[in-house]
């Protein structure tokens, strides 16, 4: 973890109430024990959880976003515990290069969908914040007007060193979210690399927005992205922009139609939408609910989150065998010997591995 994110993290952990151990000095210590005893238990923050308790919630993503092995310990206790209670929500994965419109897309929708009785959670998955100075989607004030609705709770994307860590705290929250009631969840990310894959995997509806009068290549965007989408989106069909969104949105639905059947059986749609001026998303919401209506019937929904659990199951395994690895204190210092080797050409790659593994 990048030394900023460590103390990203840290400043997160003391809003929460939560310290981690050797952050503390010494001198406190009579203060750290009465932190402690004030830190909320497992039993607590479950109940709390399931209860729809927001501060709960919070806390118990603080603890899963946390890199200190006592809170994950303690994450992992309740994200088990919240289990039986998840996996009730429907989840929509949204993505799109910046500028795009995904925040003001997703606080529409959003709106709209609190107006209907839902109660949406909005995540994220950025994982640039540890390879650039700042996250793409972090960084602006976003979605002002939907943070003061009560049925809709936002939660930026967890920093972390690797896109698989960060992806995993999401799939987590996900969990979380929906034991505390959140019926919908939406999943922001940003379409300039492989975190929509890894958004994809965690969601059973994928969206693409798109501009008009942006070729792929322009907008950045991979074929693959294409690919996985459920539907494309032209968003800002506004003003001067409204003809070659009509033009653009002919175009991504020929192209779509040269991609292999999906195994969900769905045929992925195109849409037009504003959502500067909310136009298009009641209709948005109509054809991703008629998506939810026809792979719950032929049990593909069902199927298709098991195949995903099989796969984060995976991934989990993965995550954690690296993490365990690079955070041993005898792997930090021989790991950088063998790089030196390396550098000075006294060792192989291979041979350097070998070595690391055996340890
Ligand atoms: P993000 O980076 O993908 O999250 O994009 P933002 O939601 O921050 O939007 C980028 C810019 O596009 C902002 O200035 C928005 O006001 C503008 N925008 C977003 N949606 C629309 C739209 O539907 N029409 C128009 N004209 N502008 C939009």
């Amino acid at each position: 973890m990048a030394k900023s994110d460590t103390s990203k993290a840290s400043a997160l952990n003391e809003k929460e109430g939560i310290k981690a151990p050797d952050t503390l000095s010494s001198a406190s210590a009579k203060a750290i024990k009465s932190k402690r005893q004030k830190q909320p238990s497992v039993p607590y923050l479950v109940k709390g959880i399931t209860e729809g308790n927001i501060t709960a919630l919070s806390r118990a993503i603080t603890l899963v976003e946390s890199t200190n092995p006592k809170h994950s310990e303690k994450a992992n206790k309740i994200v088990t515990s919240c289990l039986p209670h998840a996996n009730k929500s429907i989840r929509v994965g949204i993505t799109g290069v910046p500028g795009v419109g995904k925040s003001t897309f997703i606080e529409a929708l959003g709106k709209y969908l609190t107006e209907n009785t839902k109660k949406v959670a909005i995540l994220a998955v950025d994982p640039s914040s540890s390879l650039s100075k700042g996250s793409i989607l972090g960084d602006k004030t976003r979605m002002e007007d939907l943070v003061k609705i009560k049925n809709a709770f936002i939660r930026p994307s967890p920093s972390g060193d690797s896109l698989g860590g960060v992806a995993r705290k999401t799939r987590e929250t996900i969990i979380l979210c929906e034991a505390a009631g959140f019926d919908t969840i939406l999943i922001e990310t940003v379409g300039v690399g492989q975190s929509e894959t890894a958004v994809h995997s965690m969601v059973d509806f994928f969206l693409l927005l798109k501009l008009a009068g942006a070729g792929d290549e322009l907008q950045g965007i991979k074929r693959g992205i294409i690919e996985m989408a459920d539907a494309i989106v032209i968003n800002k069909a506004d003003g001067e922009n409204v003809k070659a969104a009509k033009a653009a949105k002919l175009e991504f639905n020929r192209a779509l139609h040269l991609y292999p059947e999906k195994p969900s059986g769905w045929t992925p749609k195109t849409a037009l939408c504003s959502a500067l001026q909310n136009e298009g998303i009641s209709e948005i919401w109509e054809m991703i609910t008629n998506y939810f209506t026809e792979t719950k019937s032929s049990n593909y929904f069902e199927a298709h989150r098991t195949e995903q659990n099989k796969f984060w199951l995976l991934q989990t395994i993965e995550e954690r065998l690296k993490s365990n690895f690079y955070n041993k204190t005898e792997i930090k210092s021989e790991l950088q010997q063998q790089i030196e080797l390396i550098e000075s050409g006294k060792t192989t790659p291979f041979a350097a591995a070998e070595y690391l593994l055996r340890l």
